[in-house]
């Protein structure tokens, strides 16, 4: 199948539920074209070197998504037009992109990384972490990161109970924080959870947005 055909076949899955980002990491800028050709116009990285190249080099309108891990001192390569990081898991990260966008007077747009998987290896913060770090005093620091919601992975299993138990478990996380800490903030909205393998699961569990590549790109060269 075609990139254009994957595409309208992910669409029609996720409908109006969601935002569906099109994951075109270790993809050529022809086939991002191609899904571009055909109406999408959101897409996500997860290597800072990679999405400023394809920036640099596609057309402008395209909305680019970092869902990668993030070092610090990278952030400001990206700071100044990256329409989403998805994975920001530290008080330090959070800080450095606040720098970064004052710098270029910008509002960055995060979200925070919470730690849903069992497995040891994913990067992300507790619901406690995060419940203790995001003091008025922090925040207040934080003029420019806008902070629109939580990302999560959920575990890489063959067990779809452990799989929608992690992602009820973001959802939590996500109404502890809009019922506290953000309370009044209209920004913070978004649940970014769901991938090839079960975006469709993470979307009856409330995703509002989802991050695709494979179903849509076809499988990679490399696992990353
Ligand atoms: C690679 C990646 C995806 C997309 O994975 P697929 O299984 O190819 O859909 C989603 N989220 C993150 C954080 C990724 O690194």
């Amino acid at each position: 199948m075609s990139i254009k055909e994957n595409l309208d076949k992910v669409r029609k899955l996720v409908g109006e539920k969601a935002c569906l980002v099109a994951v075109s990491k270790t993809k050529p800028n022809e086939a991002i074209e191609e899904a571009y050709a055909a109406g999408q116009r959101v897409f996500g990285e997860n290597k800072v070197q990679e999405l400023v190249g394809k920036y640099e080099s596609l057309p402008k309108d395209i909305k680019w998504h970092m869902i990668g891990h993030l070092q610090s001192n990278k952030v400001k390569y990206i700071a100044p037009f990256v329409s989403l990081i998805h994975g920001v898991d530290s008080q330090k990260l959070l800080k450095t992109i606040n720098k970064e966008g004052a710098k270029c007077q910008r509002k960055v747009p995060c979200l925070l990384q919470v730690h849903i998987a069992t497995e040891e290896t994913k990067f992300g913060f507790s619901a406690e972490e995060l419940v203790e770090l995001l003091s008025p005093e922090l925040l207040a620091d934080l003029s420019f990161v806008d902070i629109q919601g939580v990302m999560g992975m959920a575990s890489y299993v063959d067990d779809e109970n452990q799989i929608r138990t992690e992602f009820r478990n973001l959802v939590d996380v996500f109404k502890r924080l809009k019922q506290s800490v953000f309370s009044t903030s209209d920004s913070f909205k978004e649940i970014s959870m769901g991938m090839s393998g079960d975006f469709e699961k993470a979307l009856e569990e409330g995703s509002t947005m989802v991050r695709v590549g494979s179903s849509i790109f076809g499988a990679r060269n490399y696992n990353k």
